[in-house]
C-alpha cells in the first residue's frame, strides 16, 4: 500500500496500514522489566517497534490502563511469570496503526481500546491479536478508553458470569471507588440492580453515589455490614468482593438467603464460619478474569459495547501520569482512597508520530475537553443533587472527576442522567 512500510525482508506484507508507520527497525519507548522486584525495575527504555502479521493489529498507544495485577506480576508474585525481559500492561487505547493479514473487525485510522496485548501495553505501540482490539467510541477519550479492559470485563464477568445477578437483586459492591468497583456499579445499575457501594474516602463515596449507587457506605467503618443488613432487610443478593482477606468472613452473615459472593480480590487469608454459608444456603464463588474463555471474553466485550456508545457506561479516569512514572503509579495504585483509574500517557505533549501523519484529524477530534461549566465546585462541598445535565454527560462526569486539588467535591449530581 501506498505511504505504508511494511516489515523487514522476511517479514509478510502487511495487509493495511496508516502513513505514520514507522517501519522495520524502528523503535518506540518502552517500560522494560529486567528482574522482578519493586516498582524501580520498570524502566523506560528503546525497544523494537513490533509488527503486525497475520491476525494481528498493531496499536498506536494513547493512554494505558495501570492494574493491580501488572504490580503482582512485576514484583514475581504472580501465579504465572513471563519471561524476561518484558513490557507490562493489558489496557490501553490509541489509534490502529495497521492490521495483518486477514483481520476485518478493525482498520487502520480506527479508535480502539484492547483488552490484552501479545507484547504489553506499557509502550508507545502494542502488538495484540485481533480478539483483544474492540472499537472505541468516539464520546470516550483514550484515557477512559484505557479503563475498560480488565476492570469492565472483571465487573461483567462476576456479576453475570459468575454471580448470575438478575434485575432487581440487591449488589454490595464491596470496594467500589476503583477500577472494577467503579466499572461494577455502573453496571450493575444499568441492569437494573439496587446498588450499594464501598468506599474508605469521602471523595470516593462521593463518586460511586454519582455513578449510579443508591446506597453509599464506609468500609472502614466496622458497623458498615450491619448497615447492609439494615437497607436490605436481611441481606444482599449478591456480593462483589474486592478484599476478600479483611472482608470475606463478616460478608456471609450480610447476605441474603441463596445469596452469593464473588471474590474478586484478596491479599491474604481469611476465616470463615461455615455456618453462615449453610444458614442461607449461600456460595463463596471465586473469579479470575484469566480463566474466561475465548467465548465469554467476546460475550463480554460484545456487552459492553452499546452501554459504552451509550454513555451508559463512563470509565472513570481519577490520575493520569506520564509513561515515565509508571513506578510512581504502580506505588499509587496499592495505596488506599482508589478514585477511579490511574492511567498512563506515552505521550504527554501530544507528539505521536501518527498526531504528525495523514490521520491528524482523527487524533483532533480526540483533544482533551474542556471543563463543563455546569462543572463547579459546590460552596459547602456537598452534592447539588438539582443539577442533571443532558446525556450524554460523558464529559461532565470525565471533568468532574479529574478535577485535581483539594476540596475535589462534585457539584452535579449525575446519578439520574446514568439511568
Ligand atoms: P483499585 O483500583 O486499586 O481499587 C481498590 C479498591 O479496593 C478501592 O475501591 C478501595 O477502596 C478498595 N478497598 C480498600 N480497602 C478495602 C476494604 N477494607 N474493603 C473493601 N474494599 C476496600 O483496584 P481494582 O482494579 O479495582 O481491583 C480491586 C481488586 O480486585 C484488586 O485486589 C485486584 O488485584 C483485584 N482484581 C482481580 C481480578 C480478577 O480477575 N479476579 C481482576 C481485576 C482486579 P478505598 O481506596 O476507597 O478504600
Amino acid at each position: 500500500m501506498a505511504g505504508c512500510v511494511s516489515g523487514g525482508a522476511k517479514a509478510p506484507p502487511l495487509t493495511r496500514c496508516v502513513a505514520g508507520l514507522r517501519g522495520h527497525d524502528a523503535l518506540m519507548k518502552a517500560i522494560r522489566v529486567h528482574e522482578f522486584g519493586g516498582p524501580e525495575v520498570l524502566r523506560l527504555e528503546e525497544a523494537p517497534e513490533p509488527e503486525a502479521r497475520a491476525g494481528q493489529v498493531l496499536v498506536d498507544v494513547r493512554a494505558i490502563g495501570v492494574n493491580p495485577v501488572d504490580t503482582y506480576v512485576r514484583a514475581g508474585l504472580y501465579a504465572t511469570a513471563p519471561a524476561l525481559p518484558y513490557t507490562p500492561g493489558s489496557d490501553a487505547a490509541g489509534i490502529v496503526v495497521a492490521v495483518g493479514d486477514g483481520v476485518r473487525r478493525v482498520a487502520p485510522g480506527d479508535r480502539v481500546y484492547i483488552a490484552g496485548s501479545l507484547t504489553g501495553a506499557y509502550a508507545e505501540r502494542a502488538l495484540c491479536s485481533a480478539a483483544q482490539v474492540h472499537p472505541l467510541p468516539d464520546a470516550l477519550s483514550f484515557a477512559q478508553g484505557a479503563a475498560i479492559g480488565v476492570p469492565y470485563a472483571t465487573a461483567y464477568a462476576a456479576l453475570f458470569q459468575r454471580a448470575g445477578a438478575v434485575a432487581g437483586e440487591t449488589v454490595l459492591v464491596h470496594g467500589a471507588s476503583g477500577g472494577v468497583g467503579t466499572a461494577a456499579v455502573q453496571i450493575a445499575a444499568a441492569a437494573g440492580l439496587v446498588v450499594i457501594a464501598t468506599a474508605g474516602s469521602e471523595d470516593g463515596r462521593r463518586l460511586v453515589a454519582a455513578l449510579g449507587a443508591a446506597h453509599v457506605l464506609d468500609h472502614s467503618d466496622a458497623t458498615h455490614l450491619d448497615a447492609v443488613r439494615a437497607l436490605t432487610g436481611g441481606g444482599a443478593d449478591v456480593i462483589v468482593e474486592m478484599l476478600a482477606n479483611a472482608n470475606l468472613g463478616r460478608d456471609l452473615g450480610a447476605l441474603a438467603p441463596g445469596g452469593r459472593v464473588v471474590v474478586v480480590g484478596s491479599r491474604g487469608t481469611v476465616e470463615i464460619d461455615p455456618r453462615d454459608l449453610m444458614r442461607r444456603d449461600a456460595e463463596v464463588l471465586g473469579m479470575l478474569l484469566g480463566n474466561r474463555t475465548a467465548d465469554e471474553l467476546a460475550a463480554i466485550h460484545d456487552a459492553l459495547g452499546p452501554m459504552l456508545a451509550s454513555g451508559t457506561l463512563v470509565p472513570v479516569v481519577g490520575r493520569e501520569l506520564p509513561l515515565a512514572a509508571a513506578a510512581r503509579a504502580h506505588t499509587e495504585i496499592m495505596e488506599r482512597n482508589a478514585r477511579g483509574k490511574i492511567v498512563l500517557t506515552p505521550y504527554p505533549r501530544g507528539d505521536s508520530p501518527l498526531a504528525r501523519s495523514s490521520t491528524r484529524s482523527i487524533v483532533a477530534s480526540q483533544a482533551r475537553r474542556p471543563p463543563d461549566p455546569r462543572c463547579e465546585l459546590s460552596r459547602a462541598g456537598s452534592i447539588d443533587t438539582t443539577c442533571q445535565p443532558e446525556p450524554p454527560n460523558v464529559a461532565l462526569i470525565s471533568a468532574c472527576v479529574t478535577r485535581r486539588g483539594p476540596p475535589s467535591p462534585f457539584s452535579c449530581s449525575l446519578k439520574h442522567s446514568m439511568k
